[in-house]
């Protein structure tokens, strides 16, 4: 979009303050994601868990010029306001107007309740090539993703696929006020948000809304509610379902039986051979919608087997390692469009390294080359990258000028046979190229461990688990998230600073030393240390850590710490006391002469706080009030004696679900982020967060009576085939899983493991299973689960992740 502030107020009804001439090219909802300050405009949007308002200083700060919001926090004048009742609603009506603009524009809506971001970023590759097409980013498709999306819309485009999505009743309206499609299609319809309405049929039947202008109508047909509902409402609209059901228009009337083979489908009386290289349902639903997509389109069937075959698989995720030298390296190689760099510009300053650099490629499937480099050496310059590495024949052009320490190649390879990559340290490293060039190679030159085994998080999914559990308390009460043992073997640093960019209130470690690391690597929120230990007090007032005082005798070891650093004064400190778990802690006849201590010392008592022992026992209610109670007593007599307020908190996660009433001013959340609840509702609402995953070294055929492993434990009493793969108890495999009672996924197959487990590898009974070497081996995800994987290691999820070596590569996943 491009308009001035006077036409953004006069199309949007808004009064205006200031100049009516800016011109305003982006909204930015969230600063955090304020990368450029030119012809940005901050949008000030209420939501149920903040005020945007709070949010304008620091926008004014990065150099906005322009406000968009309710009310100003703010006693400045020197910026533009542009002052609307609700900003929400704002966005819509301008989003609508700038849509009405585009009547050539060539539209396709995505509505469905999974597979939709997928199915979108298909489409886009198989269109991008003869089109210019604009399309949601990422998978903005939400009351406000929506009209964000379709404010992207430029003169140029001919095509746009936007996502459309809604969770409650009502949001349909307000969706398709603004945007209706002429190609609809509707993917697979889950349950996902289902619990916000009173029946599938009626979330059926609001998504359905969406469609009333449609020329054609591409569903999912295989779910029969609604293909009835289509028929229904849609009598004289073009249809045509796909589907693995042979009732659909498109249907696989066979299925390859091995990989590599072609899949027939069957178009109405129509049949084509599709090299389709999975089984897996949602991909082939996806794939035979892409197929409907593009014949409506126009597109001969010999082009489309070709985009078919085409296709990627899509990593909707920047994926991040450790790399040698204290780098990162944030790897996001899928595709390169403005788009998709503007994103990875943004997710790369959440890092807090001192330095950044870039590796960029030419951009493949663009029309207008010559105005696309300038636009992205713009940008890239307002980023203040240390050090960029161009490579190609297009955009390393010297008329390109980009302010940093600048190199050039012809190809990747070259770039890594000139070593200067070697050079970069302590740096956030981004690649981002166009798959020709095949830069996910540097990945080997620059990462840490190489190992094919590796501990992937998904740090989405674990942001997630949280606000799950913050449904469960008041909007007040703050959050402790536990970090201690490297988040449970998850990694300390990278877990810690993706809780701390989505404002977690307070951490919480074991050990001063792991709190030292996170300080030392940027962390500046609060920290609590819960096992102070005496020889570490130094570097606990040095980097601003907050002790957990248990005893009179720590107490006192503190304070002459804080006096010879000359530190006394207002240092924050936490009380644990003792309520029944017989582990740390002030007991109830401690409390005068602490109370008194407290008072005639300088220091600031920060929170008060017990730990619950059966808080996931529902046989042990009892206890848990018992302990409540007693934590009540204890802290009010507290209250009474020290003349300042402190905060009161008591509730682990499995508290949380169970004990609400129990959440004072702070609840500690832990195993929940993990996405393990004791709570079956709760627990049905949580994603997996950690994959253990490996690949297959070696398989062999073995014949009856041959033996496998050390001591000959397993011996065949029939031909198998046994797959090697290279994790073993050195790895946190424990040995009592060797000899069946452990088992692992391949490709959805559960696989024993047999015989004896080795220190560094492990045999799996792969008989009868189709896989090959360097297929892909799931120790532990959502099947086997965690907590699956534990019990048969006859042990608590906790035990088995923390003991999971740290020889065993880690990998964040976030969007
Ligand atoms: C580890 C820990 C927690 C978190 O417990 P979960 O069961 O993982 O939620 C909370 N409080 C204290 C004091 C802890 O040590």
């Amino acid at each position: 979009m491009n308009y001035t502030t006077g036409e953004l107020a006069s199309i949007t009804n808004s009064e205006l303050f200031g100049n009516e001439q800016l011109p305003v090219e982006n909204i930015a909802f969230d600063t955090r994601n304020i990368f450029s300050s030119t012809r940005v405009a901050f949008i000030a949007l209420t939501t149920e868990k903040s005020s945007g308002e709070r949010f304008i200083t620091e926008a004014l700060e990065k150099g906005v010029q322009v406000i968009i919001a309710k009310s100003l926090p703010v006693e400045r004048t020197d910026f533009t306001w542009i002052k609307t009742t609700d900003p929400l609603r704002f966005l819509q009506i301008l989003a609508k107007w700038h849509f009405s603009q585009f009547a050539e524009l060539k539209t396709i809506g995505i509505t469905g309740s999974n597979g939709k971001t997928v199915l979108k970023e298909w489409l886009y590759q198989s269109l991008c090539n003869e089109h210019r097409v604009v399309k949601s980013p990422k998978s903005y498709n939400s009351l406000l993703g929506l009209p964000l999306s379709l404010l992207k819309i430029e003169k140029a485009h001919e095509i746009g696929i936007f996502e459309v999505g809604i969770s409650k009743p009502k949001e349909m309206d307000i969706q398709s006020g603004l945007f209706l499609p002429q190609i609809g299609i509707l993917t697979h319809i889950g349950t996902a948000h289902l619990s916000n309405f009173a029946s599938q049929e009626e979330q059926v039947r609001e998504k359905l809304k969406l469609f009333t202008h449609c020329s054609t109508l591409i569903y999912n047909g295989d779910n029969l509610l609604v293909h009835q509902l289509v028929q229904e409402l849609y009598p004289s609209t073009k249809k045509v379902s796909f589907g693995l059901a042979p009732h659909n228009t498109l249907h696989f009337a066979a299925l390859p039986e091995r990989p590599g083979l072609d899949a027939l489908v069957k178009d109405g009386s129509l049949e084509y051979y599709l090299p389709i290289k999975t089984r897996d349902h949602a991909t082939l639903s996806n794939a035979l919608c892409v197929m409907a997509t593009l014949k409506e389109l126009g597109y001969p069937p010999s082009a489309i087997r070709e985009k078919i075959s085409a296709l990627k698989s899509i990593e909707m995720r920047l994926e991040s390692v450790v790399g040698l030298r204290d780098n990162i390296i944030v790897n996001d190689s899928f595709n390169l469009d403005f788009d998709s760099l503007t994103i990875a510009f943004q997710f790369i300053n959440e890092y807090t390294k001192e330095r950044k650099c870039l590796v960029l490629t030419d951009f493949v499937e663009s029309k207008d080359k010559e105005q696309l480099y300038r636009k992205v050496t713009e940008l890239t310059n307002q980023q203040n990258f240390q050090t960029v590495f161009l490579v190609g024949n297009e955009i390393t052009h010297p008329k390109y000028r980009f302010n940093a320490e600048c190199y050039r190649f012809p190809t990747t390879q070259h770039l890594i046979d000139s070593g200067k990559l070697n050079t970069i340290d302590k740096s956030v490293i981004l690649l981002k190229g166009a798959r020709i060039f095949e830069i996910d190679k540097l990945k080997n030159t620059l990462e840490l461990q190489k190992h094919d085994t590796v501990l992937e998080v998904n740090l989405n999914h674990l942001l997630h688990n949280i606000n799950m559990h913050r449904t469960y308390i008041k909007r007040t009460t703050k959050m402790m998230a536990m970090v201690k043992a490297n988040s449970y073997g998850m990694g300390g640093y990278p877990v810690a600073e993706f809780l701390q960019h989505h404002h977690i209130d307070y951490l919480g470690v074991a050990y001063a030393d792991e709190g030292v690391e996170l300080r030392k690597k940027g962390i500046t929120t609060p920290i609590m240390v819960m096992n102070p230990e005496q020889s570490s007090y130094d570097s606990i007032i040095e980097y601003g850590l907050e002790p957990e005082i248990y005893s009179f005798r720590v107490l006192d070891l503190f304070i002459d710490k804080l006096r010879a650093h000359s530190k006394e004064g207002n240092y924050p400190i936490h009380l644990k006391l003792e309520t029944g778990m017989n582990r740390l802690g002030f007991r109830k006849d401690d409390l005068p002469a602490l109370a008194l201590k407290l008072n005639s010392l300088d220091v600031r008592v920060q929170s008060a706080f017990s730990h619950l022992s059966t808080s996931d026992l529902p046989s042990e209610k009892n206890f848990v009030h018992q302990q409540a109670a007693r934590f009540n007593e204890m802290t009010s007599f507290l209250e009474k004696q020290l003349s300042y307020p402190f905060l009161k908190h008591i509730l682990n996660s499995a508290g949380i679900t169970n004990y609400p009433e129990y959440q004072f001013d702070m609840v500690r959340i832990g195993i929940g982020m993990l996405g393990i609840s004791p709570d079956n509702t709760l627990q049905d609402k949580l994603l997996s967060v950690v994959r253990f995953q490996t690949v297959i070294s070696q398989i062999s055929e073995i014949e009856e009576g041959e033996s496998v492993g050390y001591n000959r434990s397993f011996k065949a009493s029939s031909p198998r085939r046994i797959a090697t793969i290279p994790v073993g108890y050195a790895d946190g495999i424990p040995r009592l899983l060797g000899n069946g009672v452990g088992s692992f996924a391949i490709e959805g197959h559960r696989v024993p493991i047999v015989g004896n487990i080795c220190m560094d590898m492990l045999m799996l009974d792969v008989t009868g299973i189709e896989c090959k070497e360097g297929d892909e081996v799931v120790v532990f995800n959502a099947s086997p689960t965690l907590t699956e994987f534990a019990r048969d290691c006859n042990t608590i999820p906790y035990e088995a992740l923390t003991s999971i070596s740290p020889r065993v590569k880690r990998i964040y996943i976030k969007t």
